[in-house]
């Protein structure tokens, strides 16, 4: 059934179920949480769930009523997007008109707005109107990324329905239903920070690349002293976007380090890799690992203030061996001071 296609929504879900099934229904929703967590998938489940005609409580999917809504053709139902990055009064007005008909096929006609925060005021003033005098059978769901955008008298007028970043499990399940390979969605889930963001194979690949690149050298440096990978790798360093994803991984690749070394049972960012993560945790100390974690997100910040990117790489080049490497004495870091910045690097 289509509620249940909705991964990591369960307080979302228990609001709209309970309204379906004591048939009591606010004028107005909100749903709001971060972008790409299910808001707009699961306010079609919801229309669909009301319009079905063969349960009441969800969406059969099989049903024409189901049929028309997830295909856009339903009369009673109509979404209002963006045109040009912002919702418009005329387009309010056009939702105004859609919800005093009367519905042709059901008892109530729904607009959804997909993305509030973008209203322009004169909009926002008019949706104003219809959450204080709502046409009887009408229902609107109204979603939005951020919620503090707009006008408390709008969403003090909404039965609020709140949405969270889904759950790398979850992701990692999402993934797979868009038919990402199952290897490929465990690695890539954790890393894109509770939302399912549209993301092609390609950049999976890149993704990947990038990541055998950060453990070659993490490998090298713990456990043969050597920096021919890092080396290799040196191409990224002229590429700031590159350059970003290596520190990321390897950051990562340092805190899955120290969680084997203080919590060994927990889940890692890159689980796949955790024999492989065990023995070479195994040859460096925890605090080697805590200063090389702490240096890694400085420079990653350093990056993202715009400092030179080679510089920073020749900086990784010179601080990882130095805490890492079994032999290496870890001597005094050098000033921050030292990095410089440039627009073009
Ligand atoms: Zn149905």
């Amino acid at each position: 059934m289509a509620f249940g296609d909705i991964l990591g929504q369960e307080r979302a879900l228990r609001v709209l179920r309970k309204a379906l099934a004591s048939n009591r229904l606010a004028h107005a929703y909100l749903f709001y949480g971060p972008p790409g967590v299910g808001k707009k998938y699961t306010a079609m489940q919801f229309v669909k769930a009301l319009y079905c005609t063969t349960s009441h409580t969800d969406a059969c999917d099989t049903c024409t009523a189901c049929r028309k809504v997830a295909a856009g053709h339903h009369p009673d139902t109509m979404c209002i997007l963006a045109e040009d990055t912002s919702i418009k009064i005329e387009q309010v007005r056009a939702l105004q008109r859609h919800l005093s008909y009367k519905p042709y096929e059901n008892q109530r006609t729904t607009v959804i707005i997909d993305g509030g925060e973008l209203l322009t005021s004169p909009a926002a003033n008019a949706l104003l109107k219809t959450l204080e005098e709502p046409p009887a059978n009408a229902l609107l769901l109204l979603l939005t990324g951020n919620k503090d955008a707009l006008p408390l008298t709008i969403t003090s007028r909404c039965q609020s329905v709140p949405f969270r970043p889904l759950a790398p499990a979850d992701l990692r399940t999402l993934l797979e239903r868009q038919g990402i390979p199952a290897e490929t969605a465990a690695i890539a889930a954790p890393l894109l920070g509770g939302r399912l963001a549209p993301v092609s194979m390609a950049d999976f690949s890149h993704l990947l690349s990038i990541r055998q690149s950060a453990y070659q050298i993490l490998q090298d440096v713990i456990q043969s002293q050597g920096t021919a990978s890092f080396l290799q790798a040196r191409k990224f360093a002229g590429k700031r976007d590159q350059c970003t994803d290596l520190f990321q991984w390897l950051t990562l690749f340092c805190r899955d380090l120290t969680m084997l070394k203080v919590t060994p049972n927990l889940p890692l960012y890159n689980q796949d890799l955790r024999v492989e993560l065990t023995t070479l945790a195994q040859h460096v100390a925890l605090e080697r690992l805590l200063e090389a974690f702490d240096m890694l997100q400085q420079l990653w910040r350093y990056l993202g203030m715009n400092l030179n990117s080679q510089l920073l790489f020749e900086q990784l080049l010179v601080q990882l061996p130095r805490l890492l490497a079994p032999s290496h004495a870890a001597t005094p870091a050098p000033a921050a001071g030292k990095y410089e910045r440039r627009s073009n690097a």
